[in-house]
């Protein structure tokens, strides 16, 4: 047991080391954030308007790594405090002890998948590092784990198809077409050296190009090490995102949003007996529930199922994602 622990400290440590270089140049290459739209409006189906972001002009996700417990008497109290939920990514060689996390869990905040161990997965241990880490969560905690973080961002595509047989996002380091690489996502990294600016450009990026910004923690108010934010720095930034016209929610709620509204825009309209009729395939892993806002040309009514869907007093319609179709007429 000490033995185990004392290599998964060494691994975390390591983990910073890697993180810290990467921080150059993802900043340089402005790859931290999403600067593009991420979905290309010339997707937009005619009729039917997906509003992006749950109908807010953008998404922040905040995301924590390593099961730091820094982050259990830290950070979660500063979500909390602001009922804000965030995702956390646990290694699950590193956590002795479950319960903790089964509470922020329970209280709303995702847990994610980081690996077994934090090494640097080779070829061989790939879907051994993946398929151990997704069943021991998914037995812990009762349900799916829908997102993961690749250890260091080392995210090869043998790697990402592993992943993608048990999550639906992953955040790794990056990625830069116009479309999302949703098995290997950009964040921005929170160091020891940040002030409070970095994180309001950011937010402010999503917030100006209608696009997701997603922050990576470490350890918060304990130690010296390169990655970790002081408590009073989170929680300006927490206080920063209050209050604006985004969506702030765990990584793979918005991922899973904006996956359905990606293959709902992509879905052929076919027209016959003057109604258009979109058809589209749920991927076989995918949460249950995920509904879109959406609005629809005035004068067209909207259907799933047969069954009428009508806009609220903002003209927004809830779609039914899992139904795999919509009309309108
Ligand atoms: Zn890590």
């Amino acid at each position: 047991m000490t033995g185990k622990q004392s290599k998964n400290g060494l691994a975390r440590m390591s983990s910073a080391l890697g993180a810290v270089a990467l921080i150059g140049a993802g900043l340089a290459g402005g790859v931290g954030v999403w600067a593009a739209e991420p979905i290309a409006p010339t997707l937009q189906t005619p009729t039917i308007h997906v509003l992006p972001w749950n109908g807010a002009k953008g998404a922040v996700s905040f995301t924590f790594d390593d099961g730091d417990k820094s982050q259990l008497s830290q950070a979660i109290p500063e979500l909390d405090k602001r009922k804000i939920r965030a995702t956390f990514f646990l290694h699950i060689g590193a956590i002795d002890d479950f319960g903790p996390w089964k509470q922020a869990d329970a209280a709303g905040h995702e847990i994610g998948s980081h690996g077994v161990t934090h090494k640097h997965i080779t070829p061989a241990d790939e879907e051994r590092d993946v398929s151990l880490a997704n069943t021991t969560l998914v037995d812990t905690f009762g349900h799916p784990i829908w997102s993961f973080a690749y250890p260091f961002c080392e995210a090869p595509a043998s790697l990402q198809q592993w992943v993608g047989k048990f999550h639906i996002v992953a955040r790794g380091g990056g990625g830069s077409g116009k479309e999302p690489d949703w098995l290997n996502l950009p964040a921005f990294i929170a160091t020891a050296d940040k002030e409070i600016g970095p994180y309001q450009t950011a937010i402010n990026e999503a917030l100006g190009n209608g696009s997701w910004s997603v922050f990576m923690f470490h350890g918060i108010g304990w130690g010296t090490g390169g990655l970790t934010v002081k408590t009073a720095t989170l929680a300006a930034v927490l206080d920063y995102v209050q209050g604006k016209d985004l969506w702030v929610a765990p990584f793979g709620e918005v991922g899973a949003y904006a996956r359905a509204q990606q293959i709902v825009e992509k879905a052929p309209a076919k027209t016959a007996n003057n109604g258009t009729t979109w058809e589209w395939t749920v991927p076989a892993v995918f949460p249950k529930g995920v509904v879109l806002k959406i609005k629809v040309d005035s004068g067209k009514q909207l259907a799933q199922k047969e069954f009428v869907i009508k806009p609220d007093a903002n003209g927004i319609c809830l779609l039914r994602f899992d139904d795999g179709s919509a009309s309108v007429k």
